[in-house]
């Protein structure tokens, strides 16, 4: 692996962040996860893949957060989208512990700050579905655990949008 702050052909500064990713975004397990090394030093194993684009440079580089601060001048953006990517982890590890709660024609529900959310199940084909409020998805999920998932990245996606 190159280390490209030791080298004069990449620039060093004026880079712009892209997007910043986690590759176990879905919560896989650590042996699926595919790490990826800092494309300008060469540091191994990163989980938050900083994606940089420069006006001299084709195609984009792909690098830690420190690297992706020194590159962009930018001390602040970076840790924090690290850091929003880190708490959604977070979020996505506790929330199929939820207090779920199963009403009487025997769907999952949970209530959430001023919602109403809920899983139940789909006759043909068998599956299952979700509710937000009185918003019903058309996606079938096999299993209430993915229909769940499927709730999570919605109300997050939901967030991210300023609708939820
Ligand atoms: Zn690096």
């Amino acid at each position: 692996m190159p280390n490209y702050w030791k080298q004069t052909g990449i620039p060093h500064k004026g880079w712009n962040l892209i997007d910043v990713v986690d590759v176990r975004e879905d919560g896989q397990a650590e042996w699926e996860t595919h790490y990826e090394s800092c494309m300008m030093c060469g540091n191994e194993k990163i989980r938050y893949v900083h994606i940089l684009k420069h006006p001299e440079v084709s195609g984009e580089y792909r690098v830690g957060c420190v690297c992706a601060e020194k590159m962009t001048g930018d001390y602040i953006n970076p840790e924090r989208r690290e850091r929003d990517l880190r708490n959604r982890a977070e979020r996505r590890k506790n929330w199929l512990s939820r207090n779920w709660k199963v009403s009487k024609k025997g769907n999952w529900y949970l209530k959430i700050d001023t919602h109403n959310i809920g899983v139940f199940e789909n006759k043909t084909p068998f599956g299952y579905k979700c509710r937000i409020d009185s918003v019903f998805g058309t996606i079938i999920y096999k299993s209430i655990a993915e229909a769940k998932m499927g709730l999570f990245k919605k109300i997050e996606d939901m967030k991210e949008h300023g609708e939820w």
